[in-house]
């Protein structure tokens, strides 16, 4: 479903990303560890071109989305991101975040788009919730409303950029639970995360990243209990 191939990106002269080469499955979940800098975020981003390959290519279901010209938009807007600081429109009830995209695309009518953020929001347990603003939210409840937002798009993938780094840790379950309900549905989903015990249980692969490249990638379980790479052991003695 998404094809990386030989993706190289730069800062100014600081070389950031290294030969990506990666492919994720229909219905996959992938967990993306490594230390603090190592380009996790980075690679997720050009994964939906919030960042520009400097070379290299990336193939969503058979498209590169670097020559797609006027379809790029129609591209992303399968692509759903959901960032640690939530990024809600704080001038616009929960309602109406979540309503707001499949609106303006023209994906859903507003009957329907309405009708759709009630079901997500039933879902994670928040329709009261609905008519507030997110400054009356918790942390947690933040989060799921982005999380609802993504999902009222009908993303074929979503890509989590440490959605539980900034919560308080007693919320940070309530995000993860709908996570993990999420993988149960066969969502695609690229987490870059911090919360070890996810990045093994919940994922099907796990990628270890260093210093801009890919050191290790294996099914989930197998990364955690078996790292082969000396840096991958390194890290996760350190975080484990
Ligand atoms: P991670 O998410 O693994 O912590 P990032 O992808 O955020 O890593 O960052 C990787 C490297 O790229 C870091 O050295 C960071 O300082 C650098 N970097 C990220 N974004 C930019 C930017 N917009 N301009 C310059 N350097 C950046
Ligand atoms: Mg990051």
């Amino acid at each position: 479903m998404i094809k990386i191939q030989n993706l190289n990106k730069f800062f100014g002269d600081k070389h950031i990303l290294k030969n990506i080469n990666l492919e994720i499955n229909d219905g996959e979940v992938i967990s993306l560890i490594g230390p603090s800098g190592s380009g996790k975020s980075t690679l997720i981003r050009c994964i939906n071109y919030l960042e520009e390959p400097t070379s290299g290519s990336i193939y969503i279901n058979g498209k590169n989305i670097a020559t797609s010209g006027k379809e790029i938009d129609k591209i992303r807007q399968n692509i759903g991101m959901v960032f640690q600081h939530f990024h809600l429109f704080p001038h616009k009830t929960v309602l109406e975040n979540i309503t707001l995209a499949p609106i303006l695309t023209g994906q859903l009518t507003k009957i329907e788009a309405e009708q759709k953020a009630i079901d997500l929001l039933k879902t994670m347990d928040l329709l009261d919730k609905k008519d507030v603003y997110p400054s009356s939210l918790s942390g947690g409840q933040k989060q799921r409303i982005a999380i609802a937002r993504s999902l009222a798009m009908d993303p074929t993938v979503i890509l989590f950029d440490e959605v539980t780094s900034a919560l308080d840790p007693e919320m940070v379950g309530e995000v993860l639970n709908v996570m993990k309900e999420l993988a149960k549905t066969g969502m695609t989903m690229v987490v870059v995360t911090h919360e070890m015990a996810f990045a093994k249980q919940v994922a099907d692969r796990a990628i270890f990243m260093a210093d801009g490249e890919i050191v290790e990638i294996n099914r989930a379980v197998d990364l955690f209990e078996h790292p082969q790479n000396p840096r991958t052991k390194e890290f996760l003695s350190k975080v484990l």
